[in-house]
């Protein structure tokens, strides 16, 4: 295959706070790549329109002609009717029912895909991430809540209604601990993840627990001096991390029993505080998971980074 054949492909990433678009190559290589703020207040046209700019900024950046480009891909964080190419619900922007699709086609006049955010995530990930290489890999990120994204024999599962890969939503310990955004009680994400995190500390502060934590003023503390009082040794910044990270592992059992992926990605911020989290999730996975399960698969961080949604959403484009 010569250079000029091969696919080059826009990936979009459309969060509430900023919109990436990056112009990637058929290897998965950004070759440009630019943020700009959403500006969701002023509406899902507005928005739409800002997309296309970018598409259009991202390819002259990259040096290449509109006439190079093969496709585009979106990655949105909300519900998406995939039949119909229409967002049904993106409940950060106040989006509903938008036939993002056809606007995009209409204007760019090349092919245009979709999927939620975590889901072409997991999809760069698995095309040149820490997933590279295998069929059955699951990605899982850890941010404000836990996403997921499922990829069987190479190809994303989306499940009947766009639902599959909602490991955050995993009701780990029914009826008790805290009520979850889903309106569920004992979701991981309400253990396992970084806002979980940093609630368990302010609480154990409040119940007046012995920490280093305390030396924090309160209104400055972070998820991050959280894990890293843990890794410095204190015993109540351990016991969180521990439970965090354990349950998220047990987690893992259930999804490695189902599934028998090869390959767990772990991305998000919290997971580049490296082996001390690593070896927890680890040991909550092969705690619970068959070992044959356990033998079969790795958990790995993500390599990817903040890239991997623009990559991934690229991917959607590149067959
Ligand atoms: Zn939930």
């Amino acid at each position: 295959m010569n250079e000029s054949m091969e696919s080059r492909a826009i990936g979009i990433d459309l969060g509430g706070t900023n919109i990436k678009a990056a112009a990637v190559t058929g290897k998965g290589t950004i070759v440009a790549k630019i943020e700009w703020p959403t500006e969701a207040d002023k509406g899902a046209d507005h928005v739409i329109k800002r997309m296309q700019e970018m598409a259009r900024t991202v390819v002259a950046n990259a040096g290449w002609q509109w006439s190079d480009v093969c496709g585009l891909g979106i990655g949105l964080p909300g519900f998406l009717d995939h039949e119909a190419g229409v967002v049904e619900q993106l409940v950060n922007l106040h989006w509903r029912n938008v036939p993002i699709l056809d606007i995009m086609k209409k204007d760019l006049g090349i092919p245009v895909y979709f999927d939620n955010d975590a889901n072409a995530a997991a999809i760069g990930e698995a095309w040149v991430g820490g997933g590279q290489g295998f069929e059955h890999v699951v990605a899982v990120t850890i941010g404000t809540g836990i996403g997921g994204g499922i990829i069987i024999d190479g190809r994303i599962h989306r499940g009947a209604n766009g639902m599959c890969g909602e490991i955050g939503h995993l009701v780990m310990y029914p009826q008790q601990g805290r009520r979850c955004n889903c309106g569920k009680i004992g979701c991981l994400e309400t253990i396992s993840s970084a806002t979980a995190i940093l609630q368990s500390a302010v609480e154990a502060l409040a119940a007046g627990v012995p920490t280093r934590l305390a030396e924090i003023p309160i209104d400055q503390l972070t998820t991050k001096d959280v894990v890293d009082l843990a890794k410095s040794g204190d015993p109540l910044a351990n016991e969180i991390i521990k439970r965090a990270m354990e349950t998220l592992g047990f987690a893992l059992s259930y999804i490695g029993n189902t599934l028998n992926p090869q390959r767990f990605v772990i991305g998000g911020g919290v997971s580049k505080a490296g082996a001390i989290l690593f070896d927890l999730i680890q040991k909550g996975f092969e705690d619970a998971a068959l070992s044959r399960v356990v033998e079969a698969c790795k958990i790995v961080p993500a390599t990817l980074g903040n890239d991997a949604g623009v990559i991934g959403a690229a991917k959607l484009a590149i067959f």
